[in-house]
């Protein structure tokens, strides 16, 4: 059931509005957090793209990254998008040498990967299982998956390297599916993965 679903967005910094418009359009009720008091509400969570270096330090001096990493523990649906996916990951390439991660899901990322010729580009990603054609990716200095462990399923890729992939209740994107119209992957995330 999505309907009424109470769906956090992690909002300490990054693009939060377009994941709380995607999640809105299903049917569930975004919730921004940036308290532990907030991620005690939610049931789901939508890690969303910004700097991951941010991000992760702002989780620390918010209090949130205890209650988070026990949440993750506990199977806390979650979808993680570009940076999102670099602060979800359990191994970080090219991060600042104080840079941690939450290894909630089994992959190594290596932030900016695709260069900077190509900073930002589109590509038609196929995506396993999800029916209607190609999905629209977005791809902003977007990380890529290096290495990922025998328990994650990789779900589309891009020249061979993995742009999306799940491990349980973890599901994390290098592009930015909230940028476009198409919410079949926000609709994976609540109906099948969280
Ligand atoms: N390059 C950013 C980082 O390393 C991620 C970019 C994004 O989220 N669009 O955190």
């Amino acid at each position: 059931m999505v309907a009424g679903r109470k769906v956090g967005v992690l909002a300490l910094q990054g693009g939060v509005a377009r994941h709380v418009q995607a999640l809105a359009d299903l049917g569930a009720e975004p919730v921004p957090v940036r308290t532990p008091e907030d991620l005690a509400l939610v049931d789901a969570l939508v890690v969303p793209g910004g700097e991951s270096t941010t991000i992760t330090k702002l989780l620390n001096s918010s209090g949130l990254a205890e209650p988070l990493a026990e949440r993750l523990a506990d199977g806390l649906g979650t979808f993680g998008t570009c940076a999102g996916m670099i602060v979800l990951a359990d191994g970080v390439l090219d991060g600042r040498s104080d840079q941690s991660s939450l290894a909630a899901v089994d992959i190594d990322v290596r932030r900016n990967a695709f260069g900077r010729q190509r900073d930002s580009f589109e590509a038609d990603l196929d995506v396993a299982g999800l029916d209607g054609g190609p999905f629209p990716g977005v791809f902003i200095r977007a990380p890529v998956v290096e290495r990922a462990g025998a328990g994650v399923e990789v779900l589309a890729r891009v020249e061979g390297r993995p742009v999306l992939v799940r491990e349980g209740a973890v599901l994390v994107s290098a592009f930015h599916p909230e940028l476009t119209s198409d919410r079949r992957l926000h609709r994976l995330f609540l109906e099948e993965v969280a």
